[in-house]
């Protein structure tokens, strides 16, 4: 038989937490009208349930909801905030009870990728040099190929280009000819663009790992290179 909880015995930090970094969090006007439940897409995985998540929290049930994985199975889309008529950001209480887990007790498979991200600049561990061999090579076959973009330009690290445009870091390894389309695009509209060779990868793991450390690790590396190597006015996410 389950074992009542004494809810004036427990001492809630979750919340406290949230309210102290996201003051507008407003957990307390959560109107229980489940409308984050029903539309968020992870909503029943593990028994995930955004709804009872933000209560067991206002409740001060951390123990229990430690318990549970539902920070991870969370896709952080943001939905559930958007249709909450009380504005309660549920997205950033998942960040910061997945910041609550210590760090090697985190999902193994988003750890790597942080990890992969920090150590060579993107979240597949590709060498800077295979990303440059592989844009070029598929550059060239598309101007050989396709007499339409035979004066395509790709390029990295080109300084004074006005975008710098990151990429996920997928597609030159398993996909590259998943590169092609943006590119053209790029070229019909007569844009000014490059990739950066320092973190040159769109995807960001360490978000989703809560790893403040290794994300701003990241983005003061990427920023730097495109400031101070590049010069670049607009940086254009493509993730
Ligand atoms: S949509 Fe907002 S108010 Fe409604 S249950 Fe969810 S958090 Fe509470
Ligand atoms: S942010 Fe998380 S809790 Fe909110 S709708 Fe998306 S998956 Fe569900």
């Amino acid at each position: 038989m389950a074992i009542p909880l004494e809810l004036d015995e427990l001492e809630p930090c979750f919340k406290d937490l949230v309210l102290e970094r996201v003051p507008a969090a407003n957990l307390d006007l959560c109107l229980t009208c489940g409308t984050c439940t029903g539309g968020c897409p992870a909503s029943e995985l593990l028994g995930m349930d955004p709804r009872k998540l933000l209560r067991m929290v206002q409740l001060g049930m951390d123990e229990e909801v430690k318990k549970t994985d539902w920070a991870w199975v969370c896709t952080m889309c943001g939905r559930c905030v958007n249709a909450c008529p009380m504005k309660i950001d549920i997205p950033r209480l998942v960040y910061n009870i997945r910041g609550s887990w210590p760090r090697e007790d985190r999902p193994k498979g988003i750890r790597g990728s942080c990890d992969k991200h920090i150590r060579t600049g993107n979240a597949m561990g590709v060498p800077t040099e295979d990303f440059i061999w592989t844009v070029e090579d598929v550059a060239e076959e598309i101007r050989e190929n396709e007499p339409r973009f035979k004066d395509l330009s790709v390029t990295v690290d080109r300084p004074g280009a006005y975008m710098a445009i990151n990429q996920n870091s997928r597609e030159p390894v398993t996909e590259p000819d998943e590169l092609g389309p943006l590119w053209k695009i790029l070229h019909l509209v007569g844009a000014d663009w490059t990739y950066p060779s320092v973190m040159w990868a769109g995807e960001n793991y360490c978000l989703f790992l809560a790893d403040d450390e290794g994300w701003r690790y990241i983005m003061e590396e990427f920023v730097d290179h495109i400031d101070n190597n590049l010069g670049c006015e607009l940086v254009v996410n493509t993730e």
